[in-house]
């Protein structure tokens, strides 16, 4: 680690690649139960560029073949069951059996992050259809694989596609999965508490801007350095900073953190500066973003920062645009 690197850069190990956990069929693969896929460009295409995939087909490892009959979820109070309808077959048992040993198989890899097809009674995160006996359905299940999934490995970042044509779930979960790949980082390197109080001061803005009740929880924690066993610190750190990334950022919290931000700069900028970047903040928190490259009377409000190093360039175009903005959000 060199200390020329500003900010979250010199904990960003380019060495170690981010691994995310994907439903294969929104790479492209033809798993489904029709033989199709469910291709996700901006997966694909844009985060991909940044990420490394490891996929995964629950229904295909059970396995169901391709094609395959549909498969649903139902209300077998007091739990929900897997079921092919057409022929009664109960998988239920099988799946949370291939999703222990699947989960377990994953955690070696130590990914950094799962991307889950919505609405699969294998893969839906959230709001999965289930059937009663009426034969209509309600909106509320998790397939079995997301269920084990996200009862096993809580701290896991985890996301639907659908959720992440959402901007703000979008910033927020890749927020998390970067933050989760440095934590990572500097565990390989050693956990001490020299580096967990540099991990917190590089990062409590970010982690401030989701929730500031977490960040005081997390600040708190540090101060119990030498108090507590190691071990314990760096778990209960850990746990918190998940919590604390989990929580949708806002506009308004983001615009406290940015005041706060605007504190470090008041011996470089000039009191027309400050207004003007003051003005930027309360556009934000008015609309929930702010033009970056808003022209001004004195140039455009990136020319504020001339000072700051390493500031993203304007995007160019396609994807590289989209990646430049990823960038971007990341640095927030
Ligand atoms: S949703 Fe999950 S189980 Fe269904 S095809 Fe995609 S990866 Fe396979």
């Amino acid at each position: 680690m060199t200390t020329r690197q500003p900010g979250w850069q010199q904990w960003h190990d380019e060495s170690e690649p981010i691994r995310i956990g994907i439903s294969s069929c929104l790479l492209g693969q033809k798993v489904r139960f029709d033989g199709g896929h469910k291709r996700d460009r901006f997966l694909t295409d844009v985060l991909g560029q940044w990420l490394t995939w490891v996929p995964a087909c629950p229904e295909l490892e059970i396995g169901l073949g391709i094609p395959r009959p549909t498969i649903r979820l139902e209300n077998a109070q007091p739990e929900t069951r897997l079921v092919e309808p057409k022929s009664g077959l109960d998988l239920t048992d099988k799946m949370q059996a291939y999703a222990e040993t699947k989960v377990s198989e994953l955690q070696e890899l130590e990914l950094d992050g799962f991307v889950l097809k919505k609405d699969s009674p294998s893969c839906g995160m959230e709001r999965v259809r289930v059937y009663g006996r009426g034969g209509v359905p309600t909106k509320n299940g998790v397939g079995i694989f997301a269920q084990v999934l996200m009862r096993r490995w809580p701290n896991l970042p985890v996301e639907e596609e659908g959720r992440l044509n959402d901007s703000v779930l979008r910033e927020r979960f890749i927020a998390h999965v970067f933050c989760r790949h440095r934590w990572r980082s500097m565990e390989r390197k050693g956990l001490t508490r020299r580096r967990l109080v540099e991990f917190h001061t590089a990062h409590k803005l970010q982690l401030r801007s989701h929730n500031e009740a977490s960040y005081r929880r997390l600040g708190k924690i540090v101060g119990s350095a030498g108090t507590i066993p190691d071990r314990e610190l760096f778990e209960n750190y850990e746990d918190e900073m998940h919590t604390a990334l989990s929580r949708r950022p806002s506009s308004k919290r983001h615009a406290n953190v940015l005041y706060h931000a605007l504190g470090y700069l008041k011996n470089v900028l000039d009191p027309f500066e400050k207004q003007e970047l003051v003005q930027l903040i309360e556009d934000y928190r008015k609309v929930g973003r702010a033009d970056y490259l808003a022209p001004s009377p004195r140039g455009q409000a990136r020319d504020f920062l001339p000072r700051r190093p390493a500031l993203p360039r304007a995007p160019s175009k396609g994807a590289d645009a989209q990646k430049q903005s990823l960038v971007a959000t990341e640095r927030c």
